[in-house]
């Protein structure tokens, strides 16, 4: 078969579906990426984000705008991720919304700041706060997707956002990397508990990507002696060294590769944890 015709079975196969993406509010985040990403395979996507756009973010309504330019239907969807009663309006809000629930992408992250201290100095309130985000919003949003895809008795795909901090430890994340292990392994056990559903349960792990986000780890990171822009490009500089495939990560690959995971193509991976670094990390 050409490959033109895998393509489009591909895109065909996807559309209709409807899809559920957390901290989707970043103009150039990861979140964002995949859920315009999936609207253009046909997928229904609800985005979420903890609050409406703040001064110099466009939010979701401009998200939604994006995806139906698309072609597709787009949903702002307001909410904690880790607060079990917001989590389970949002969950109704969508189902009452489009009906059904196909794909659940847990993006959410908790914003860099004063977790990325030596442990010897991490406050528990900073620690908590990551957790709270991270591993507590990744389950309830589970929880609710998997309960909906049980009922509903057509299978599904839950993808989680780990790391490749997730993997490998590195100093002054101490928290962060806790919570990105721990979804790992939360991902494995909820992919074996969900395969007889036909319902897989994947981790993507990004490297280090420009998003918005760089700009609030160089705040939190820099010396004194450095503005967070500069110690910004040498964190862009340094990383470089490191990547055998000579750039950074663009949220792109991670949206392909969350594309994927979506698609019939995928039906037989599950409980894995795959890096989209340019070679850093090798199994
Ligand atoms: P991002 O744009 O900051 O995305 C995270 C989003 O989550 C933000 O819009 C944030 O909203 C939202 N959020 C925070 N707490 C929330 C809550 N309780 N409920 C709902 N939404 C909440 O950053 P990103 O770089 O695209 O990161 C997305 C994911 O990729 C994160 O899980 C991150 O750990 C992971 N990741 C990123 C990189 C990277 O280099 N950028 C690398 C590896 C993994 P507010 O801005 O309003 O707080």
């Amino acid at each position: 078969m050409p490959d033109g015709n895998r393509k489009d079975k591909n895109i065909n196969e996807l559309s209709g579906k409807v899809a559920f993406v957390t901290g989707a509010a970043g103009s150039n985040g990861i979140g964002r990426a995949i859920a315009l990403r999936l609207a253009q395979a046909g997928v229904q996507v609800a985005v979420n984000d903890l609050r409406p756009a703040q001064a110099g973010r466009p939010g979701l309504p401009a998200a939604v705008a994006e995806i139906e330019a698309l072609g597709s239907r787009g949903l702002a969807v307001y909410g904690d991720v880790a607060d079990s009663a917001q989590v389970a309006a949002m969950f109704a809000q969508t189902s009452d919304h489009f009906g059904r629930l196909d794909i659940l992408v847990n993006n959410a992250g908790a914003p860099a700041g004063a977790d990325r201290v030596p442990v010897v100095e991490l406050c528990e309130d900073a620690f908590d706060l990551v957790q709270r985000v991270n591993v507590r919003g990744t389950f309830l949003c589970s929880r609710a997707a998997a309960r909906q895809m049980i009922d509903q008795a057509e299978g599904g795909r839950i993808i989680n956002i780990a790391s490749t901090a997730g993997k490998q430890g590195v100093a002054r994340y101490a928290a962060y990397c806790a919570s990105k292990f721990a979804i790992r392994g939360f991902t494995q056990s909820l992919a074996l508990e969900l395969a007889a559903h036909n319902i897989t349960v994947n981790a993507i792990c990004p490297g280090l990507i420009a998003s918005e986000r760089i700009d609030d780890m160089a705040a939190a990171l820099r010396p004194a002696d450095l503005s967070a822009a500069e110690y910004r490009q040498q964190m862009i500089e340094a990383a470089l060294q490191t990547i055998p495939l000579g750039r950074l990560a663009e949220t792109g690959d991670i949206a392909n590769l969350a594309a994927f995971l979506s698609s019939e193509q995928a039906s037989f991976i599950t409980g894995k944890s795959i890096s989209v670094d340019g070679g850093v990390q090798l199994d």
